[in-house]
């Protein structure tokens, strides 16, 4: 095992579980919620889950699994490589989209709309969500019962109003102090790891073209580099080789840029670096200015684009329909959600109604709806 940093999450000196429990023989206590997370059922569920591209538009485009996967390894690298923690780097990666519902974005933002009148849903808070309450798997508390650490990880933002109900957790937001290096790692891993799959996706997509990408500065430059070395190279491997350097580009850029700030600001606890005034995690200005670029590009080029925006509107009929029903008969849920919805309130039953839509699969919400509206309205995939 690499030697831990002075400033790194410490279990030894770990905030420690909601529910005390003895330690594990053979395991650290990181470990142990990165094993949680894999094990847990919302963690299966990312494999039926958008990320960009809906499910059964094809089988080669990432999932929420995959993207987890992918924004896991990037934060390993960079956390060894930094003497931060890796399994709790890693844990919080897993667990980062754990509250993300169906149809990825658009799913989240239709969710949102049916909540606006019963505190909104947030993906994010929901992942926390997952973890704290909705996973019960174990005898003797709910939730997986992670570390303050992970959880901390977990929650990237979160309004004051969210805030003040979370008691310890929620504090950061109000005193606006920073969650430890391996937090805000995986932060910054999520955006390197979606920045370059999706130039991937929306390429196979046939969305994005190389001489779109081509005006992005940090894209160009690595597509001309890899042109010129090996100039009858086929489209596809191009544009691979192109991604993997601008990873790698980014990724040493991360790591370089992190380790100096580590060294201005000289933490030498994990509680230095959460009152250190700043993020210590990040890019020098050139690659963060590209990393931005590259980041509104792909918002005005794909996750905008006409034909995913068709497909955005046709999936969020299918959630807010879901939602009304659920809403007028709960027991068209589950037993254990019916039974939860049974004597709440109109908030108390609307919270339990998204909890269950957030959990479904990308299939199953299709599935739930052709069921209980009679209506497929959306092309089923062809197998
Ligand atoms: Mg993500």
């Amino acid at each position: 095992m690499s030697k831990l940093a002075p400033y790194a999450a410490n279990e030894a000196t770990s905030r420690g579980r909601r529910y005390a429990e003895p330690p594990a023989a053979y395991r650290g206590e990181y470990q142990r919620d990165r094993d949680r997370i894999v094990h847990s059922t919302a963690f299966r569920r990312l494999m039926y889950k958008t990320q960009v591209f809906v499910n059964h538009e094809g089988d080669l485009y990432r999932t929420r699994l995959t993207h987890s996967l992918e924004v896991a390894q990037i934060a390993r690298t960079a956390a060894l490589a930094l003497g931060l923690s890796e399994p709790l780097t890693e844990a919080i990666c897993l667990a980062h989209d754990l509250g993300h519902t169906p149809f990825g974005h658009a799913g989240q933002d239709a969710l949102n709309a049916c909540m606006r009148d019963y505190g909104g849903f947030e993906h994010n808070l929901q992942s926390l969500r997952v973890v704290d309450e909705l996973e019960s798997k174990y005898a003797e508390f709910p939730g997986l019962n992670l570390t303050f650490e992970t959880r901390e990880g977990i929650l990237k933002h979160c309004a004051k109003r969210n805030a003040r109900e979370l008691g310890e957790l929620g504090q950061r937001f109000l005193e606006r102090t920073e969650p430890g290096l391996e937090a805000q790692l995986a932060d910054v891993a999520d955006a390197i790891a979606y920045n370059n799959h999706d130039i991937d996706d929306g390429y196979r997509a046939g969305l994005l073209e190389i001489d779109q990408l081509r005006e992005q500065p940090l894209f160009a430059r690595h597509f001309d580099a890899v042109v010129r070395r090996y100039p009858r190279l086929e489209d596809r491997r191009l544009i691979y080789e192109t991604i993997r350097r601008m990873i790698d580009n980014v990724v040493t850029d991360l790591i370089d840029t992190t380790r100096s700030s580590i060294e201005a600001s000289a933490p030498a606890t994990i509680h230095e670096v959460r009152t250190a005034g700043r993020r210590l995690v990040g890019f020098s200005p050139e690659v963060e200015a590209e990393h931005v670029a590259l980041k509104r590009f792909l918002n005005a080029h794909l996750y905008e684009h006409d034909q995913k925006l068709a497909t955005t509107r046709r999936v969020q009929g299918v959630l807010q329909d879901l939602f009304a029903q659920y809403m007028s008969n709960a027991q068209s849920m589950p037993r254990e959600f019916a039974a939860a919805a049974d004597g709440a309130t109109d908030a108390g039953r609307a919270r339990v109604v998204a909890d269950y839509i957030a959990g479904m699969t990308d299939r199953f919400a299709l599935r739930e709806h052709e069921r209980l509206t009679g209506n497929g309205t959306i092309e089923r995939p062809r197998d």
